[in-house]
């Protein structure tokens, strides 16, 4: 469903990704792990073109995201995002920071956008908030309002950027069950997270970055339990 290959980037002198592949298939859930400045939320804008690359191809089934004729809004729906900073906008209730994606990007009626907008909240248990304010939500709350806007958009894939590191442990759980919820659905996820306990319990897959490029991917067991490479186990060790 999503192909990376041999993504390159720099940033001035500095090689952010240096080669970066990786197969993701449908219903995959694959968690991309790695020390702070590896590359991991690079690798994730590449793949909805909020970052170019500099060379390397992303393919989205028999679509290149990063093809010169391809609209990088149009990715941007089939390509959810939620990311660590909650970017939702403070003017507008939780049910607005949805309808408004619905209506003007995919030309909604206010009804129509506005069932979607619910819908889509009473998937992440906030219903009853469609008509707070952000200031009127926690941290999770807005978390899951993101994630609502996101899947508003009927995305084949959704990225997470550590949507939880900002928050207290339990209001990071409220989202990691919203995000085991959508797991159990079978959407298809890029996760960058240090929540090693939902990595165990629902990746298909960790990738492990460093420096830009992938030291290791395989099955979780395998990663953590029984890594191939000492990088990796360092790695694994440092954070436990
Ligand atoms: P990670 O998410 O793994 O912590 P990032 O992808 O955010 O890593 O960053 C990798 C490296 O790229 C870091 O050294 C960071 O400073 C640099 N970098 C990221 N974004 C930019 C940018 N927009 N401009 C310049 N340097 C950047
Ligand atoms: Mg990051």
């Amino acid at each position: 469903m999503l192909r990376i290959e041999d993504l390159w980037k720099s940033y001035g002198n500095e090689e952010v990704l240096r080669g970066v592949s990786l197969e993701v298939d449908r219903g995959d859930v694959e968690v991309l792990v790695g020390p702070s400045g590896s590359g991991k939320s690079t690798l994730l804008r590449c793949l909805n073109r909020l970052t170019e690359v500099d060379s390397g191809h992303v393919y989205l089934g028999e679509t290149e995201v990063t093809g010169p004729d391809t609209d990088p809004n149009a990715i941007r729906q089939q390509i959810g995002m939620v990311f660590q900073d909650i970017n939702l906008f403070t003017h507008l209730t939780a049910r607005q920071n949805i309808t408004l994606g619905l209506r003007k990007v995919r030309g909604q009626s206010k009804a129509e956008a506005r069932r979607r907008a619910d819908s889509e909240l009473d998937r992440v248990g906030l219903l009853a908030q469609a008509g707070s304010y952000p200031a009127q939500l926690s941290g999770g709350q807005k978390q899951r309002v993101g994630i609502a806007r996101a899947l508003a958009m009927d995305p084949e894939v959704m990225l997470f950027d550590e949507p939880t590191s900002a928050l207290d442990p339990e209001l990071s759980n409220e989202v990691l069950e919203v995000m085991s919820q959508l797991v159990a659905e079978g959407m298809t996820m890029v996760v960058v997270t240090h929540e090693m306990r939902f990595a165990r319990g629902g990746a298909t897959g960790i990738t492990f970055l460093d420096e830009g490029k992938v030291i290791e991917h395989g099955p979780p067991d395998q990663i953590f339990d029984d890594p191939e490479r000492e990088r990796t186990a360092r790695f694994f060790q440092s954070i436990r």
